[in-house]
């Protein structure tokens, strides 16, 4: 997977994303991540990249010309139109299947906007996807791009290894992940769990999917409601469909 990360800094989404499970993953050579600065494409000769809006209003936006050509650079270089995600409160809200969609492609463009955003027209031209990380606004698009690349690097083949599975987590068939417990088997006056010490694979697949539901129940009812529950499940943990009772 190559991702390519247009941004006004560079350094902050290259240093976010060098440690732990992603770094090592690059360093293999399974991630490729390159940050491309939008202000080496200004034509600008003060390497200015951002004006006032048209129509008045706080703040400065993106201009087009740097962010297209900057676009057409890495377009260039791959060979195709790549999908490209703006990074935008005003987009679809990610989510664990939208990073499992996303890692199925081989190559991703990141914008990055900052201030008040970027020029529509540059947008037009260069936007397969509008994605947001969440009903609020930051500063700039670069915490946004890490939090998705890092989500969609995971469900990328090889780059988790078994230390760190993406097998069964949470979101799964909306459900949460069942609680975790490791040594030592008392702490603090607590024991861990009895089914998980049976060695009985049943035993344990059962108690972790009724962990999983109830704390699915408990922390997010609006997942459970679209759970793949059997018919039984349903009845012994008493899941209704929204608005139904029967
Ligand atoms: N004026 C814009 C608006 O009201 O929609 C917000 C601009 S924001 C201050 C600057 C940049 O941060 C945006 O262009 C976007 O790239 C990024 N950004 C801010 N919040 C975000 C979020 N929740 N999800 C994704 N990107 C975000």
């Amino acid at each position: 997977m190559d991702y390519y990360i247009l941004t006004l800094f560079p350094e902050m989404v290259i240093q976010g994303l060098n440690a732990s499970i992603i770094g090592r993953a690059k360093e293999k050579g399974i991630l490729n991540i390159e940050a491309v600065n939008i202000r080496d494409y200004t034509k600008d000769r003060h390497q200015k990249v951002d004006d006032y809006p048209y129509g008045g209003g706080a703040g400065m936006v993106i201009q087009a010309q740097p962010v297209y050509d900057a676009f057409l650079a890495v377009k260039e270089r791959i060979g195709f139109p790549p999908r490209t995600i703006y990074v935008t409160p005003q987009g679809k809200t990610f989510t664990q299947e939208m990073a499992k969609e996303f890692a199925k492609e081989d190559v991703l463009v990141f914008l990055c906007g900052h201030y008040e955003g970027v020029d529509e027209r540059a947008l037009e031209e260069t936007v397969t996807d509008y994605v947001s990380i969440g009903d609020y606004v930051l500063t700039g698009g670069e915490l946004p791009a890490m939090v998705m690349i890092d989500a969609i690097s995971r469900m990328v083949p090889d780059v988790l290894t078994n230390e760190a599975s993406g097998m069964f987590e949470s979101f799964e068939g909306n459900l949460l992940e069942y609680p975790q417990y490791s040594r030592p088997y008392e702490w603090n006056g607590k024991t861990v769990p009895e089914a998980l010490l049976s060695g009985d694979h049943q035993k344990i697949a059962n108690w972790r999917r009724e962990q999983s539901i109830l704390r699915t129940k408990k922390r997010r009812p609006d997942l459970l409601a679209q759970a793949d529950l059997t018919i039984r499940e349903k009845a012994v943990y008493q899941v209704y469909e929204i608005g139904k009772k029967d």
